[in-house]
């Protein structure tokens, strides 16, 4: 185990810092049980980080700071049940790789490789579309360490409850130590990216996502146009036609990110510019097809730095909410320069996920880093939680603990179960005492 002293933390968003008084790396889970109990013994805390990828302060860490990089790897691999086990701390990126060396994959997964599995699934971290959305959903056991240094084991037979609160369990029940994920054959999917009138895309929006296996769809606000991605399944790997790799760099390295930061940075400075930076953007962005092996389709690097807002409304009413948030852009003085993503995800059975039995409908906000994101995320906001809409865990929000619960139907049994597992509160901070209370 190492231990230094100190350092100060910063989540990747630079809105969240902390200086615990001790940082750790354990390496297996009798470590992460002694850390547990010495906190518990001092009245002090533990958090377990992963690679701070929220934008809130779920993974600030007050006392102790659990590193990842100490629980990572894969454990084993089940060919018959078609599942993998890997260690809580595995950078997906990792486990990407390796799955693929396999000849596996994962079913869906969102738009960056970057985050520690653990803490991925411990926000109900979601692609768009498919069987399942979450990584969450895709879990089939998992091993943590309670509140209360008892090492649990759980899955949809042993400790079912614990099963289906702690696949998002954010951080609040027990520190994840080994991750058991469900797998399916390495799979290559087809992108088809194509510009839309904001019109033609709202009204095709429910055949694209009935026929297309995974749909996301930009808008960029002030404008009317829309930027459609839908991926499908090619029925054969050798099929998959790779952009080369100059293509992908200009197109996503130096047109997507490197311009598209300085252009957003530029119009920091000069808003009023920023419906015509929109415009151009939209424009810019052309039809294009590649394909590839699954986690190169679904992931991009993403190098501009943001903040982001991201709610779950209920699928049924998410156009028309959609339609609602434009209506407040265009009447407001906001400049939005960052365009709105939207996605979907199927109902799945865990108990605080955004998509806890409902099917949803995600938009997502997102401002330069260095922006002021409170009038446009407290405006939009306001249009979300007016539809029942759930707060993305890891993204930013004003809710507290009894607005949150209002949400969710299986609330207090998530809050019996953190009672249980945590009574003396061990594994908390200040932002989870104020989303759970
Ligand atoms: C550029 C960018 C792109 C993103 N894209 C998407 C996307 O496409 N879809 C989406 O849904 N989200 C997305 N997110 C949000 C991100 O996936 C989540 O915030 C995720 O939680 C970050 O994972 P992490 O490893 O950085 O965890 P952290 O942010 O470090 O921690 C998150 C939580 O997990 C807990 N945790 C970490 N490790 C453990 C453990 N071993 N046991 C128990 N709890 C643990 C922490 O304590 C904390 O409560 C994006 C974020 C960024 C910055």
């Amino acid at each position: 185990m190492n231990t230094a002293t100190t350092p100060t933390w910063r989540n990747w968003a630079r809105t969240e810092s902390a200086a615990p008084t001790r940082v750790t790396s354990p390496a297996d889970s009798a470590a992460v049980v002694r850390e547990v109990l010495a906190a518990r013994e001092r009245r002090g805390r533990v958090k377990m980080v992963g690679s701070g990828h929220s934008f809130t302060g779920i993974a600030v860490a007050e006392d102790t700071h659990l590193r990842p990089d100490g629980l990572t790897g894969v454990f084993s691999v089940d060919r018959e049940a078609m599942t993998v086990t890997v260690a809580a701390g595995t950078p997906l990126h990792e486990l990407n790789a390796r799955l693929a060396g396999l000849g596996l994959s994962l079913h869906n997964m969102g738009d960056i490789d970057a985050q520690t599995v653990a803490g991925a699934t411990s926000t109900g971290t979601h692609g768009t579309g498919g069987v399942v959305a979450s990584l969450a959903a895709q879990i089939e056991g998992f091993e943590m360490v309670t509140g209360t240094g008892e090492v649990l084991r759980a899955s949809s037979t042993e400790n079912p409850d614990v099963f289906a609160a702690g696949r998002v369990g954010l951080g609040a029940l027990g520190v994840l130590t080994s991750i058991t994920f469900r797998v399916e054959p390495l799979f290559a999917l087809e992108a088809h990216e194509r510009p839309m009138s904001w019109d033609e895309a709202l009204s095709s929006y429910d055949e694209m996502v009935a026929t297309h296996h995974h749909v996301d769809m930009y808008w960029f606000p002030h404008t009317d146009r829309m930027m459609t991605k839908t991926n499908d399944r090619l029925a054969d790997l050798g099929d998959a036609e790779p952009l080369p790799r100059w293509r992908g760099w200009l197109d996503d390295e130096l047109l997507s990110n490197t311009v598209f930061g300085a252009l957003t940075a530029a119009a920091n400075q000069a808003p009023r510019v920023i419906p015509r930076l929109n415009r151009f953007s939209a424009v810019a962005l052309s039809e294009r097809r590649y394909s590839d092996v699954a986690h190169r389709v679904f992931t991009t690097p993403r190098t501009v730095r943001f903040k982001e807002m991201e709610y779950a409304v209920p699928r049924e009413v998410g156009l028309d909410v959609l339609r609602e948030v434009r209506r407040e852009v265009d009447a407001s003085e906001w400049r939005v320069s960052f365009p709105v993503e939207i996605r979907t995800a199927p109902a799945d059975d865990i108990t605080l996920s955004t998509a806890s039995a409902r099917d949803s409908l995600y938009l997502a906000f997102h401002v330069h880093a260095g922006a002021d994101h409170r009038a446009y995320f407290s405006g939009v906001e306001q249009v979300l939680r007016a539809a029942g809409g759930r707060p993305h865990w890891g993204k930013m929000h004003t809710l507290a603990a009894s607005d949150l619960a209002s949400v969710y139907p299986r609330w207090d049994e998530f809050a019996a179960l953190r009672d249980r597992l945590d009574p003396d509160r061990v594994l908390t901070n200040d932002h989870l005492e104020r989303v759970l209370r």
